[in-house]
């Protein structure tokens, strides 16, 4: 896998919305404050807070059961949250005093069973939402979503005439056909075959983008949030750890829960002296690492930081101990002499035998996230 494959595909005709965290220029179209919702006993959001800006397409990203699906419900007013307030726009939406109903939202929802009305055609389905639309207005917005959606000529199919993907298009064009101030989307792709969900990805950005469509899509697949989202924010247990661009949470994430969840994580321990760092793959730069200083670190390295090359015994600081290859690449696994295991990613056309001595150096051309060692058990 390239590097490229963890940015967002963008192409000349999609906008894309760059927001940093505390823009002062822009407020934000929803603000979730200090949200908790309790389910009996069980806190299935504590204290959240997030801000979506309008036009952005926000991925909510987290394990299975950190509270993805209790906080879009709580946007949509499916629930109510135990604390916390929730403002759209300048209207207060949810708060101990205040509840909008689901209805009254103008929220659009796309949920994981996206279940088509199965005897309705194509565009009475994109239409179903459309009812305070004279016929004139109603025919142009179906049509307007066919051509969004890629299938201008399906408008008198019945849904179980269209594949998978061309369903969860069609429950896309359905929720945005009203024009929602928000789209909320639940693990959107999950029914779908590992193939197609990649295909997906590239399509609903497309979709989302050209709808202009402020959107947060849930998954637990990191590649998905960190391909779809402007901003990407990180769930553990209940909150939000993180929130950034997806290169940001990548290659600087906050905590290592968040650099082990989104993807291969491995850490150089390293001791800092004044202006350099001692590390398994030598001595580096001070000014190469940001976040935690202190005299024991770990430094996060990912497969594509790091270059492993065959070298003599003498020359060599680690040793090829495993291989795995993907057909486009290799990954090695590399014992370090000084103990730390760290992956490589390199070309299919690199092959190196189990076994071999390597020197392997840093190749990144970013700073890296270093966090303070943990405590040795022993
Ligand atoms: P996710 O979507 O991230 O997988 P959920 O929001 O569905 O997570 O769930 C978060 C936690 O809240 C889980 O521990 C889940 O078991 C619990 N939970 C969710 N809905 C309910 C409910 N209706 N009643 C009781 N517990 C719930
Ligand atoms: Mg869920």
């Amino acid at each position: 896998m390239s590097n490229n494959d963890h940015r967002n595909s963008e192409s000349a005709d999609m906008p894309s919305t760059h927001i940093s965290e505390d823009d002062p220029t822009r407020s934000p179209i929803l603000r979730l404050h200090e949200i908790t919702k309790m389910y009996g006993e069980e806190m299935a959001v504590k204290d959240l807070s997030l801000s979506v800006y309008k036009g952005e397409v926000l991925t909510l990203l987290g394990p299975s059961g950190c509270g993805k699906t209790t906080t879009l419900r709580l946007l949509a007013g499916l629930d109510r949250p135990t604390s916390g307030t929730i403002d759209l726009g300048e209207t207060c939406i949810a708060s101990d005093e205040t509840f909008v109903s689901a209805e009254k939202r103008d929220i659009g929802l796309v949920f994981q069973d996206f279940a088509l009305f199965p005897h309705l055609t194509i565009a009475e389905n994109i239409a179903f939402g459309l009812s305070n639309l004279v016929t004139d207005e109603k025919e142009r917005r179906v049509n307007e979503l066919l051509d969004l959606i890629d299938l201008p000529g399906f408008r008198d199919r019945m849904p179980d005439q269209l594949s998978g993907g061309q369903q969860q298009r069609v429950a896309l064009a359905r929720a945005l056909a009203p024009k929602p101030s928000i789209l909320l989307l639940d693990e959107p792709f999950s029914n779908l075959d590992v193939r197609l969900r990649i295909e997906m990805r590239e399509e609903i950005r497309r979709i989302l983008k050209t709808a202009g469509v402020t959107a947060i899509s849930v998954t637990h697949d990191q590649e998905e949030a960190l391909s779809i989202g402007d901003r990407v924010a990180v769930m553990n247990d209940g909150h939000v750890e993180q929130v950034d661009r997806p290169e940001v949470v990548f290659q600087h994430p906050q905590s290592r829960f968040i650099a082990e969840f989104l993807g291969q994580a491995n850490f150089l321990s390293g001791r800092i002296y004044d202006t350099h760092i001692e590390t398994g793959i030598g001595v580096l730069e001070t000014n190469c690492i940001d976040g935690y200083r202190n005299e024991e670190i770990d430094i996060l390295v990912r497969p594509d930081d790091l270059r492993a090359v065959p070298t003599t015994q003498d020359d060599s600081n680690g040793y090829v101990i495993h291989r795995q290859y993907s057909g486009s690449s290799f990954i090695y696994r590399i014992r370090l002499t000084n103990g730390n295991v760290v992956h490589c990613l390199h070309n299919h056309t690199e092959r190196h035998e189990i076994n071999t001595p390597v020197r392997v150096d840093l190749i990144a051309n970013h700073t890296l996230t270093a966090f303070p060692q943990l405590e040795k058990t022993a």
